[in-house]
């Protein structure tokens, strides 16, 4: 499993799946990418939703890597195929001549050329920022949003595909654990509506500040609330910022030059 190198580190979903009904917990929700209480609400919860959430907590731990194995993403299956991985032949300097070497390459996700993958770095999209560690709640509504727990949708192609994805996974006979894992370890990924993610120039990207959207697709829904609040109660919340802010759905592979000449990211 591509997990394994993540065992150091208790899964969010091991301790949801300890906790039993009938439970009572304070509301959170995530509002325009900031933690935020909301006043003198609580939920009860029943078996099948502690079920239903520990199995999305799950899936969120298939794309997810940690703090310190992120760039391994460049393994995930769907990281490879949103990104378009390609065997490439290169000509190689050896001493006064060439060689041809095979390798795997990919493009930079903003200037578009194509380096080996070795060459290539992992970047955070939401990065953490600030005393407040914004980018953390960032990318846990960034990674709520493709499993349609935040109140606006992805409008771009990755966010979008990752939604469909999901979808599908959700739609597999035996749940969306088992479609999430099929689609990750067996040739059925191959039906997944995954294509490539176009490249895209930080110059194309729309300000913050035009997109009216921008504040919903940061703010949790309901669902998304109760799954938010039942990590909060499960003391489990470091660890599902630490999975978000290294999921598939914040990392993206740029080249070092892009990457050490990005200022303040853009949100999308
Ligand atoms: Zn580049």
């Amino acid at each position: 499993m591509e997990q394994s190198s993540n065992n150091h580190l208790p899964f969010v979903s091991s301790k949801l799946a300890l906790l039993k009904e009938p439970l009572t917990i304070p509301l959170y929700t995530i509002h325009r990418g900031r933690h935020a209480e909301i006043p003198n609400a609580t939920s009860i919860l029943n078996q099948q939703v502690i079920n239903d959430i520990t199995a999305i907590a799950k899936a969120i731990d298939t794309l997810s890597k940690t703090n310190s194995t992120y760039r391994d993403i460049k393994d995930h299956t769907l990281f490879r195929r949103m990104y378009g991985l390609r065997s490439k032949t290169m000509e190689v300097a050896v001493n006064t001549w060439t060689e041809e070497r095979t390798v795997d390459a990919l493009p930079c996700h903003f200037c578009g050329t194509i380096f080996a993958l070795e060459h290539i770095s992992v970047d955070h999209t939401r990065p953490q920022q600030g005393l407040k560690m914004q980018g953390n709640c960032e990318a846990i509504a960034k990674v709520l949003r493709v499993f349609e727990m935040t109140e606006g949708y992805g409008k771009g192609q990755k966010s979008s595909m990752l939604t469909a994805a999901i979808k599908t996974a959700k739609e597999h006979k035996d749940g969306l654990q088992a479609g999430m894992f099929r689609f990750l370890v067996d040739n059925e990924g191959a039906a997944l509506p995954i294509s490539t993610v176009p490249i895209k120039h930080p110059a194309t990207i729309p300000s913050v500040f035009t997109d009216a959207t921008l504040d919903d697709r940061y703010t949790l829904n309901q669902d998304g609330q109760i799954f938010y609040s039942l990590v909060v109660a499960a003391g489990m919340e470091k660890a599902l910022k630490e999975r978000c802010m290294n999921s598939l759905v914040n990392l993206r592979p740029l080249c070092f030059k892009c990457n050490s000449g990005r200022g303040a990211p853009a949100l999308f």
